[in-house]
């Protein structure tokens, strides 16, 4: 053999995608990504992201899961979870007995949430106090436009949908320091220079006429309740996220990317909700896609990825065939659907090169995620990542090696530690990004595409 023959023999050659892609997944692409834009742009927030799910979900046949109910192949479900998760199923073939393919992703997203007690006063404007939720970096939510999305809920019981600021209605913002009096903050870290406490949304300055004090705060609540109905003690039970005002938008001159807010990890969610609902026909096992919140904090808590509304819901699917859940479970499969971080030439300093994950080059499969030595990590074991290889290359889905960052740079976590935990095989994949937990984060459009395709091929197989 030659050494040309033996080089492609025996060496590891990843190649950009666009040297690899067919002309018919270009098409399928184009149109995969202009779904994913209209997917960002109606959910801003898991409870956004949720409605437009079920929206989507019902229009392709799938119907409230009931206790109860008889399911046989091909039938499609889905579980609401107190509005925040989504659990949906495409009933397989063979029994669960044989196990399930999982795809979960979350749709919670970095972002400002609103204190309970917000509202306030000071020089004759008015502001809300906000605390950042998930790993922000404080200094780049200033100056920019913002909205405002969420619930109020009453005391008696009624919850108001809320959207301050979006299409043409004003904005809100959080201020900084002009440069020629930023000589001071100028000598802070990237870290300190704003801070928690800073992050105030300005959000009125026209006081009420009259005479009683902080008339802009009191004209700001007079509006809040005339919209929408609420009182500043409602604040206490409301949910109500500061989120970048601004749409998806397409991004080079090429096109060949987007930029939005969120893409952590709805570009993954979309993938695994897009392509379960794609399923045209019954597939072998039962399909399971969740699309769950928290993750930035944890996946704590009742609509977390740890929550038991994941086992409640793979029990009541298992009842209707009798079938032990854990029989199930042990014999699944899971890819955790979450985004990794892309290769920036800009800050080489952080990658290893050889192990880092490429724009363009198809989903991430990270066998590992984790800080310091693999700490927090589920470890795929050798057997899963050659079967998810096995899988993507047979359904043509162009995959890439990832790894976050350079050993000791930092590090993260994704869900998959707690599937695994659940004695699920699980892998974690997924969209390589640009800017990650940015107001603003860029995604390659072959990346999502390739996200969806593998996603597809692990519910078919
Ligand atoms: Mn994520
Ligand atoms: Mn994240």
């Amino acid at each position: 053999m030659e050494n040309k023959e033996w080089k492609e023999k025996l060496l590891y050659s990843p190649k950009n995608g666009y040297d690899r892609l067919s002309e018919a997944d270009r098409t399928a692409m184009a149109d995969y990504c202009a779904g994913y834009k209209a997917f960002l742009d109606a959910g801003k927030t898991e409870r956004e992201c949720v409605r437009e799910a079920i929206r989507l979900c019902e229009s392709r046949g799938f119907r409230p899961f009931v206790r109860g109910m008889e399911l046989k192949a091909g039938d499609k479900v889905y579980v609401n979870n107190r509005s925040k998760m989504l659990l949906l199923a495409v009933i397989g073939q063979e029994g669960l007995e044989q196990g399930a393919r999982i795809a979960a992703a979350h749709i919670d997203s970095p972002r400002l949430d609103l204190k309970p007690n917000p509202l306030y006063e000071d020089g004759e404007l008015a502001y809300l106090k906000t605390h950042y939720y998930g790993g922000i970096r404080k200094y780049q939510w200033v100056t920019i436009p913002l909205e405002l999305h969420g619930v109020v809920a009453l005391a008696d019981g009624q919850v108001i949908p809320v959207a301050i600021g979006e299409g043409d209605e004003a904005k809100l913002v959080i201020n900084d320091l002009l440069p020629h009096l930023g000589q001071e903050q100028n000598k802070k870290t990237l870290a300190d220079g704003i801070t928690g406490e800073q992050l105030n949304l300005l959000v009125g300055s026209e006081p009420l006429q009259g005479e009683e004090g902080e008339r802009v705060k009191l004209a700001v609540m007079k509006r809040l309740y005339e919209k929408y109905g609420f009182t500043e003690t409602d604040f206490i039970s409301a949910e109500l996220e500061a989120v970048p005002a601004v749409k998806a938008t397409d991004i080079g001159l090429d096109g060949s990317m987007i930029g939005a807010y969120g893409h952590d990890d709805r570009v993954c969610a979309y993938a695994a909700l897009k392509a379960l609902l794609d399923l045209t026909e019954a597939p072998q096992r039962t399909a399971v896609c969740v699309l769950a919140d928290k993750e930035e904090i944890g996946s704590e808590g009742v609509s977390g990825m740890q929550t038991a509304a994941f086992d409640t819901f793979i029990a009541d699917l298992c009842d209707t065939q009798n079938v032990p859940a854990r029989i199930c479970l042990e014999q699944s499969f899971c890819l955790s659907a979450d985004v990794t971080a892309a290769y920036d030439p800009n800050f080489p300093e952080v990658y290893e090169k050889r192990n880092a994950a490429r724009v363009n080059y198809g989903v991430g499969l990270c066998k590992y995620t984790g800080a310091r030595g693999k700490s927090g990590a589920s470890d795929a074991s050798a057997e899963v990542v050659a079967y998810a290889r096995r899988v993507f290359d047979a359904a043509g889905a162009i995959w890439q090696m990832a790894e976050l960052g350079k050993v000791d740079a930092g590090g993260g976590g994704t869900v998959a530690v707690y599937m695994a935990n659940r004695n699920i095989d699980t892998l974690d994949a997924g969209v390589p990004v640009l800017s990650m937990h940015a107001p603003f984060e860029t995604v390659g459009k072959l990346d999502c595409y390739m996200t969806y395709k593998a996603v597809k091929a692990v519910y078919q197989n």
